[in-house]
Formats: C-alpha cells, structure tokens, sequence
C-alpha cells in the first residue's frame, strides 16, 4: 500500500471527492494528507480529514498567500497541531518563479512556520520553487539559531544543491509526478541518490499528473505511477519501494499512528 504525503483534497467538489477517494483505494493508496495552503483553508480541510479515516492533514500558509495573512504566530500556529488529524506544517516556503507574494514576506512566513514546527514537534512541508540558495540558507540559518525540525521538500524539483543540503539536516525528499515526465532526467539522477531512509511520494493532487495521465487532473490514486518510476530508478521492486516510503512516512509523519 502507498501513501500519499502530499495533495489537496478540497480542490475537489464535495460530488467529486468519494469517487477520487474509491480510485485511490483500488490503486493501493490507504492514506493520504492534504495540505494546508492558507489558515481559512486549513480549517476546512481538517473537516475533510475528520471525516475519513485514512486522511490527514496540515494547516499552514503557502508562499503564494504569504502577503494575504499575517505573518503566523509561531505559537499559535504550533497549537493548531494539537488536533488528532494534523499531523504536520505547511506547505510553506519559498516561490520566486511565480513572486506571488513580495520575497521578504515570503520569508518571514517560512521562517515563523518553521518555528512552529520545531516547537510543535511535527513535520513542515516545504514549497520550493526557484528559490534553492535561499531555502538551505533559511534551513541551515533557523538549525543553527533554533535546533533541529523535521521537514521533507515536497513536490522535488530543485537542483541537487538543494537536495543534499535538506538530507545533511536530516531532512526527507517527496518526489511528484514530475519526477516520470520524459525531461526530467536530473530530477531521477537526484532521486536515485537520496539516502533510502528519506524517500516519499506524493501526486500533489490535482496538480502535475504524471505519466501516462499528463495534462489531465491528479488525484491520488496516481501515485502509484510515480512509485512505480522511482521503483524502477531505484532498482527495487513496486511492493518494496512501498514498503520504504510508508515506514519513511510514519517515521516522519510521527502523529499518523498505522
Ligand atoms: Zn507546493
């Protein structure tokens, strides 16, 4: 069985969802998480994952709504975990491909999520877009002023440089459906090298199908397409590589109890 670590369940309708959440099961995906991409939001999708029992979630501000809100209280945003179904931050980060929010409010925004995750003991999910020096100088600047937190880079589509920065800090690596589109050889160079122990995938549903289904709308029952491609890379077996990324996920994701 895979895991999804990473889409967005309420960009489908209420009409649509059950028959998205039905293919996910008959692919072999039991659970997955849906992530948090503004405050309001992240209030409605923990109703979402109320509501089903192999759901999870986050609650967290994403880059491109980084100046629509205040910048989050460390705190605050840390007690928001308490939740039984929030099992991680974000995604928060850094995105200076679109610029939707100016760069400094961005990175206020990052660094005070990633304070809460330290101080909420839960995992950040991390946006990185165009922004590889800046993301590790963030990471490597709030270890060394905060401690360590636990954090994967989801959706991987960074250079390498960011990659081995995010593993010497103990960081995961979540690799998306881009990860099998026929351009992105350096994106499978770099997953082929990221330490076993650090694997996930995610379809950042509805975003970014991968092969055969690109072009059409994600949804998680996908991932499988993408485990199947870093299988392949890896040299393991589908069943294996399952394996991997689910005991990763609950090694990680520490509040998803089996
Ligand atoms: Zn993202």
């Amino acid at each position: 069985m895979l895991i999804d670590t990473h889409c967005h369940l309420d960009y489908f309708t209420d009409l649509e969802r059950p028959d998205v959440l039905a293919r996910a099961a008959l692919s072999g995906v039991s659970e997955m998480v849906t992530i948090g991409v503004s405050l309001p939001q992240s209030a409605a999708i923990r109703l979402i994952a109320e509501g089903l029992p192999n759901v999870w979630c986050t609650v967290g501000i994403h880059p491109h709504n980084a100046a629509a809100e205040p910048v989050p209280d460390p705190s605050a945003l840390a007690a928001m975990t308490e939740h039984p179904k929030v099992i991680g931050i974000g995604e928060a980060g850094l995105d200076y491909f679109y610029d939707k929010a100016p760069r400094g409010i961005q990175q206020a925004s990052f660094r005070a999520q990633i304070r809460a995750a330290r101080l909420a003991g839960v995992p950040l999910a991390i946006h990185a877009r165009s922004a590889d020096e800046d993301v590790a100088r963030i990471l490597r600047e709030e270890r060394d002023a905060g401690g360590a937190f636990d954090f994967l880079l989801h959706c991987f589509s960074s250079g390498r440089g960011l990659a081995e920065a995010a593993i010497e800090q103990g960081g995961y690596v979540s690799f998306s459906g881009i990860l099998t589109f026929p351009k992105s050889q350096d994106i499978r160079d770099i997953a082929r090298d990221v330490p076993a122990d650090r694997l996930l995938v995610e379809t950042d549903a509805p975003y970014l199908a991968p092969v055969p289904f690109r072009g059409k709308r994600n949804e998680p029952a996908f991932v499988a397409k993408t485990a199947a491609v870093l299988a392949g890379v890896r040299d393991m077996t589908p069943e294996a590589l399952a394996d991997l990324t689910r005991a990763n996920f609950r090694r990680l994701f520490r509040k998803a109890a089996a």
